[in-house]
């Protein structure tokens, strides 16, 4: 490998460069993002950036050492046999990673200057200078984005309401019953929820819902959910899933060798849970690079995480670790102080996830629990009294 180009300067492709500098690669490499912005992390832009007007900072790197050529405010528009299109010209590579993220979706047909979405720091500024006191904002989407802008918002003194299809906030990332448990959040918040409505139309100052109501609002947010930035891959003969995510192995090379795939905009192979895995968090697009860069360099990793993400709203911390399903049996453990809410995702008496709500240290426990994969015992999971680490069952003794 001589010529290594990373496409998306974010977060998870300034990593990539980080380790393939770090594991020795000298060669050529080229960083290049479409925002004009050095790299930086997301996650303050919908906590402190919107509600206390934190400084945006980019990433610490060792310019002079990375040795980049770093082009921003360039796209990569497509991909094909050894050579990258970019918008200033061709590419030719022997070595690349995709880390092109994601991109929030858009209510259909919803365009006006007081309709926002967040993703880039230019979206949080914007998103800022709209939250003005006494402003009337609606945010559609009761997800992890929305509950945090709700957050922001009420500090800044507007007037607050959330609009959600499904019948529960959190919906598309959790089940229903633990949805269902932040909904007090919102009551105490003095956030006007309405669930189990769709937005039919929005104009300007009005968004009207399949209800029939009208809601009057200065500022309106879509958090909605992300799709991943790979329209630009298309024709390129990768293989994506149906959502568009570049589909990787667990080395994270994808269907063609050379090309490694990280962060928002990839679904791994996991052998841990059996299962293709995609998860659009910071834990993921920090640690992906490591085993992507490896791959690249043609010695042998394999990426096998216990998914970890954290959300801060309503003046709690919600974290979450692992890769619950469906058909998991839940365990809640109630504190018994009203310090908090543990969940805990359970399959063959092996815990599969575990959510906690100011609760890290059943987090930190449950994570490890997770990563050994021995077998627990419920009723000790249930007993907030008993700390999670000793609720692994012993083996059967041999004699
Ligand atoms: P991105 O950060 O999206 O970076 C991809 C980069 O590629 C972008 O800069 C993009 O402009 C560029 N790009 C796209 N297409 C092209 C192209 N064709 N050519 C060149 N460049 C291109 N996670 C948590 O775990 N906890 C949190 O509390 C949390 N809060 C968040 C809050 C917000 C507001 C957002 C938006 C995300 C949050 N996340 C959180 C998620 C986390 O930030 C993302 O998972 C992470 O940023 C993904 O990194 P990435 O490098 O894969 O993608």
């Amino acid at each position: 490998m001589n010529r290594i180009v990373i496409v998306g300067a974010g977060q998870a492709g300034l990593e990539t460069a980080v380790v393939l500098r770090e594991s020795g690669y000298r060669g050529h490499l080229t960083l290049l993002g479409a925002e004009t912005h050095l790299p930086y992390e997301r996650p303050p832009l919908s906590k402190d950036v919107l509600a206390y007007d934190a400084e945006i900072t980019p990433l610490d790197a060792n310019w002079d050492e990375l040795d980049l050529d770093l082009r921003l405010g360039c796209r990569a528009v497509a991909l094909h046999d050894g050579v990258l299109e970019a918008s200033d010209g061709q590419l030719p590579f022997d070595g690349l990673a995709i880390a092109t993220g994601a991109v929030p979706l858009q209510l259909p047909g919803a365009a006006a200057p007081n309709i926002h979405t967040l993703r880039t720091i230019d979206d949080a500024l914007a998103l800022r200078a709209a939250l003005a006191p006494g402003a009337r904002v609606v945010v559609v989407g009761a997800g992890w984005i929305g509950a945090e802008v709700a957050t922001a918002a009420v500090r800044r003194g507007c007037a607050v309401t959330v609009v959600e299809a499904s019948a529960a906030p959190l919906a598309a990332a959790l089940p229903r019953e633990i949805g269902e448990r932040t909904v007090s959040w919102y009551e105490q918040a003095q956030v006007q929820l309405r669930l189990g409505v769709r937005v039919v139309s929005v104009d300007r100052g009005v968004v009207q819902l399949d209800n029939g109501e009208s809601l009057a609002a200065d500022c309106i947010v879509v958090g909605i959910g992300v799709r991943p930035e790979t329209s630009w891959l298309q024709g390129s003969g990768l293989s994506l899933d149906k959502s568009g995510r570049v589909i990787v192995d667990s080395t994270l090379q994808t269907t063609r060798p050379g090309v490694v795939a990280v962060g928002d905009c990839a679904a791994w192979q996991s052998r841990r849970f059996g299962a293709r895995l995609h998860v659009e968090h910071w834990d993921n697009a920090q640690r992906a690079p490591a085993v992507a860069a490896l791959t690249l360099l043609g010695e042998s990793a394999i990426y096998d995480p216990v998914p970890y993400f954290w959300s801060e709203s309503f003046d709690r911390m919600i974290q979450y670790a692992g890769h619950g399903t469906a058909t998991d049996t839940l365990v809640v453990r109630e504190a018994s102080d009203a310090g908090g809410w543990t969940v805990c995702w359970v399959r063959d008496e092996r815990l599969t996830a575990i959510l906690g709500v100011d609760r890290p240290r059943d987090v930190t426990q449950g994570r490890r629990l997770i990563a050994d994969g021995g077998r627990v015992d419920v009723a000790s999971l249930q007993d907030a009294d008993v700390p999670l680490k000793d609720a692994v069952r012993a083996p059967p003794s041999s004699s």
